[in-house]
């Protein structure tokens, strides 16, 4: 088993051997201590419907995790049960819709969208009943002001809510932020804050001081449970203090929310209960100080990142002082004309120098966005900085036309350890380029297991797996 699992981790380009610059996703190498206590007895054995006489310490953890989360964000009243941010989304939208009924305005049910939004906006939007309406961005990537004040007054008397990200998508600070909210305020509409980006906050800013009335948080990004591959999540919401009796509750379990709530949006009373102890912990053992230099070291590293790296590649958005939030996007889109080379080939090249691929192509189609998070030292900053400068001379050499457009280090990459040990080697350039284009890799090099697959092969040639009618007269026969 141990080795079958070495053996697994050894294909992975995981956290423990390089960072994983995925912007929006938050991808902190968290400590081991962290995650100890999810494997003791008191935590990991306990069903979800225990009698909660039998789970008094377990519940002590989760009210002191909720009035932590309370004190960084500033809300009234926070649920834990949300399995993932998207949950938190669809709960807050319905404590929201509750919210107006309860105030004889049952036909709000337009909700404002940003065209940058996170797909899971207007996704939870329309599972919640609502209408979306998109608003537009201006040039410098925030929203358009002018145009949320026209559709907010446009939908006046249907206006539900807003949702709108802080920092954004395009990782900036939106200045208007404040405005953004007072807008919906006026217009008779919720602010649903998306707190996915709250790594650039916390200890700083509470979100419920810029005006919103709700917002999930993600433990699975700025709380440091470990995620990727679908899960475990927990995406908490925190509301002010009029949404506070619309909280998700569970029809078992009456402490786990208010009676007159919206019910339950997860199975178990505290959703996924059994990483919260991940949490909890890295809150416990960071403190208040220590919470704040997490975010102060997030927001260097971001900024560190986008001007090392904006001669090579223009950084698209930034706040009206030059500087990003805790991400920046990389516009990588002018390279395709010049070279022929896409935001992909980058990804898949930062494969041969030992990085997993930043986020593609999300929220600006054709860019890359990266995410250090405060958990990268400098070293592996520089690290990943030089192999983006490095890529960046490659792409050149395919400008000057040193190499085609269809052959080249990019376009081949990842080279596999099978591709590179072939007793043929046809390709314009080097194994050695191939394989180890800084010498820093010849002492660590990771090896894809794989080499570039078709990404849209599978959606474009469906499998039926269901058996032709045939093969049931034959077994008939
Ligand atoms: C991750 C993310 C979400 C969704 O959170 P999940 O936990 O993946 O459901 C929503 N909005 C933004 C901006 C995100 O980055």
């Amino acid at each position: 088993m141990m080795r079958f699992l070495k053996r697994l981790e050894d294909r992975d380009l995981a956290l423990n051997r390089a960072m994983i610059p995925l912007g929006s996703c938050t991808m902190k190498l968290n400590a081991a201590a962290e995650m100890l206590p999810i494997g003791w007895p008191g935590f990991a054995d306990i069903h979800p419907f225990a009698p909660l006489d039998q789970a008094e310490g377990y519940l002590a953890m989760i009210r002191d995790l909720e009035r932590r989360l309370k004190d960084i964000t500033g809300f009234a009243a926070v649920s834990l049960q949300p399995n993932a941010g998207a949950q938190g989304e669809y709960a807050g939208l319905l404590a929201i819709r509750k919210y107006h009924a309860a105030n004889g305005q049952r036909g709000r049910d337009v909700c404002l969208i940003p065209a940058s939004a996170h797909g899971t906006n207007p996704a939870s939007a329309t599972m919640a009943g609502l209408a979306v309406v998109v608003v537009e961005c201006d040039a410098a990537g925030n929203i358009d002001l002018a145009d949320l004040g026209a559709k907010a007054a446009a939908h006046r008397d249907r206006l539900a809510a807003l949702m709108v990200t802080y920092p954004s998508t395009h990782g900036v600070f939106e200045a208007g932020i404040r405005d953004i909210c007072r807008i919906v305020h006026d217009h008779g509409g919720q602010v649903y804050m998306d707190g996915a980006n709250l790594n650039a906050l916390v200890g700083y800013c509470r979100p419920a001081l810029l005006g919103a009335d709700v917002m999930h948080i993600n433990l699975h990004k700025t709380f440091a449970i470990p995620h990727g591959g679908g899960g475990p999540g927990v995406g908490p919401i925190g509301v002010a203090a009029h949404l506070a009796p619309y909280l998700p509750n569970h029809p078992l379990v009456p402490e786990a929310g208010p009676s007159g709530g919206i019910g339950p949006v997860a199975a178990a009373p505290w959703g996924s209960a059994g990483v919260l102890s991940i949490s909890w912990s890295y809150i416990a053992l960071m403190g208040s100080e220590g919470l704040k230099r997490a975010t102060e070291a997030a927001l260097l590293a971001a900024n560190y990142v986008a001007r090392r790296l904006r001669p090579h590649y223009p950084v698209l958005y930034t706040g009206r002082n030059g500087l990003v939030a805790h991400e920046c996007i990389l516009d990588t889109r002018p390279l395709k004309e010049t070279s022929g080379i896409t935001a992909e080939d980058i990804a898949k090249r930062l494969m041969d120098y030992g990085f997993h691929a930043p986020t593609m192509s999300f929220p600006v189609p054709g860019t890359l966005m990266v995410e250090p998070t405060e958990s990268e030292p400098k070293a592996e900053l520089d690290r990943f900085i030089q192999a983006m400068i490095a890529i960046k001379g490659e792409i050149a050499r395919i400008e000057r036309g040193d190499w085609p457009r269809a052959d080249n280090p990019l376009r081949n990459a990842p080279h596999t350890a099978d591709m590179i040990a072939a007793e043929d080697w046809a390709h314009p350039y080097s194994r050695e380029v191939a394989a180890f284009p800084l010498a820093s890799l010849k002492t660590g090099k990771y090896w894809p297991p794989v080499a570039r697959v078709d990404n849209v092969y599978g959606d474009r040639h469906v499998v039926c797996v269901c058996p032709p009618p045939e093969s049931t007269r034959d077994a008939a026969e």
